[in-house]
């Protein structure tokens, strides 16, 4: 997308990665000169070797320049990036991020064009995924990006007809003055991220940024954060549209059984989420309903909302649906590095679970799980919290020091088969990061459904 919002100008541009390099291409096609730094000479060399104009910021004279865009993930409060934060501040500079380039560029190019932006401390990626799948099962053009995965610039231009779908994290919130989405949705937010916004309080308002100028602001009241953000928007005359999973709602929408119920104005509309593994659990209800208030928002009939909602895949990491022997259901929930994502996991299985956990733990460790112990047929431990697992395990729940998760997916799947219920499941929600065994979460998954369907007589499900 072309930032035409600084042609004639330079630009000074700190971070190289993905999106920092489609930032500083998409301000040279505007007409816009990009100055680039970043602190890894390997990513300064790949810069210049693209063409863009690379110079050591701390030298440069800032009045030279317009703005100062900041990468995504280049905390503010970084040591490094802090000093061109101070210098841009010094100069008066606007210090931006890419999702309010794009920003400015929709209010240029088709300012009524739909755009859904999403923030929430959990489950994000999750409702970006679901409303964008929506949007194009609906037949729609959906441009997903931002958070979730492709530079927001390196998605096509906004133009009539045609859908954005932008996952935002707190930062990118920060750097996004002038974010004013067609539909905000704001799932919830729960502590988090503290080590750079400092307080709750902090936080919670920069996650109020992405709604408070929404046209129609979605937001979850199921915590107290939420709930005052939705009250005083409403206050203002703003078109709020309430979610919870956890009570019935006058006017908005929550969750009634397995199924989501839109309450407005007297009549009720309802989307049954029964039999959606991939949206399984009351936390998925809230990303569902997130939305499903969105897509309708934008005009999505709600025909086409429980179709597209039957169709959804789910993400990869998440409560993935891997496949099926006989009985025993697979999943695989690798994205799930603490106790507090891990809960989800477990409460949305009734019992007969075949849990693999371990890895490396956060504080705490599993303890506050033991509420969900009664659901756990026997834990499988791998990785370097073994022990400490054991520890709180002992005499709660059967357990098997598997040790790897070769050996883990062979114990589980064994002892599954073997047991006399009706739905076992054997669930990878390890509770800890991976770094011990893994260079990240996606590879212990991505390890985990390969050792899954090389199962004799696996039927794979999902993609
Ligand atoms: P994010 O992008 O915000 O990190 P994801 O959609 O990737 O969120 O989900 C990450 C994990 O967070 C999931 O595995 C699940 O355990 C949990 N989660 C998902 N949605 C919610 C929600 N609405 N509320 C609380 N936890 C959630």
């Amino acid at each position: 997308i072309p930032v035409a919002s600084f042609a004639g100008r330079e630009v000074a541009l700190f971070g190289l990665g993905g999106s920092g390099l489609a930032t500083a291409r998409a301000l040279a096609e505007g007409g816009a000169r990009a100055v680039c730094w970043d602190d890894s000479d390997k990513s300064r060399g790949a810069a210049a070797a693209a063409g863009l104009a690379v110079e050591d910021l701390a030298l440069a004279d800032w009045s030279r320049f317009a703005a100062l865009v900041l990468a995504p993930g280049v905390p503010l409060t970084h040591p490094r990036p802090h000093w061109t934060v101070e210098k841009a501040r010094t100069a008066g500079l606007p210090i931006l991020g890419d999702i309010d380039l794009f920003c400015r560029e929709r209010a240029r190019l088709a300012p009524d064009a739909p755009f859904v932006a999403i923030t929430g401390t959990n489950g994000k990626s999750t409702t970006t995924a679901l409303t964008a799948h929506l949007v194009a099962a609906a037949g729609l053009d959906a441009q997903m990006g931002g958070n979730i995965g492709t530079a927001i610039l390196s998605l096509a231009p906004p133009a009539a007809g045609r859908v954005h779908v932008v996952e935002c994290s707190s930062y990118q919130i920060d750097l996004a003055p002038t974010l004013a989405p067609s539909v905000g949705i704001l799932l919830n937010v729960t502590p988090d991220h503290l080590d750079r916004h400092g307080t709750m309080e902090n936080y919670a308002a920069v996650k109020e940024r992405l709604v408070a100028r929404a046209g129609t602001a979605v937001v979850g009241v199921d915590d107290d954060w939420c709930r005052a953000i939705a009250d005083r928007l409403e206050a203002a005359g703003r078109r709020v549209l309430r979610v919870s999973v956890e009570r019935a709602l006058p006017e908005g929408l929550y969750l009634d059984g397995s199924a989501v119920v839109w309450a407005e104005g007297g009549s009720r509309r309802v989307f049954d989420l029964a039999g959606l593994g991939s949206l399984r659990g009351a936390h998925n209800a809230q990303n569902a309903a997130a939305a499903i208030a969105a897509v309708s928002t934008i005009g999505v009939a709600d025909d086409a909302i429980r179709a597209g909602l039957r169709g959804f895949p789910g993400l990869a990491h998440r409560m993935e649906q891997v496949g099926r022997v006989g009985r025993v259901l697979f999943v695989n929930d690798s994205k799930a590095t603490n106790a507090d994502a891990t809960e989800k996991a477990l409460a949305a299985f009734p019992g007969a679970i075949h849990w693999i956990v371990g890895g490396v733990q956060k504080e705490g460790g599993i303890a506050p799980l033991a509420p969900l112990f009664g659901r756990v047929a026997r834990a499988y431990l791998i990785g370097k919290s073994m022990d400490d697992f054991e520890a709180t395990l002992a005499g709660r729940v059967p357990i098997t020091r598997s040790g790897t998760m070769d050996q883990a997916v062979a114990d589980a799947a064994e002892a599954a088969r073997a047991s006399g219920d009706a739905e076992p499941v054997v669930l990878l929600s390890p509770a800890c990061a991976s770094f011990d065994q893994y260079p990240n979460f996606e590879i212990r998954g991505a390890h985990y459904r390969d050792l899954v369907l090389a199962l004799p007589g696996i039927l794979p499900l999902g993609k």
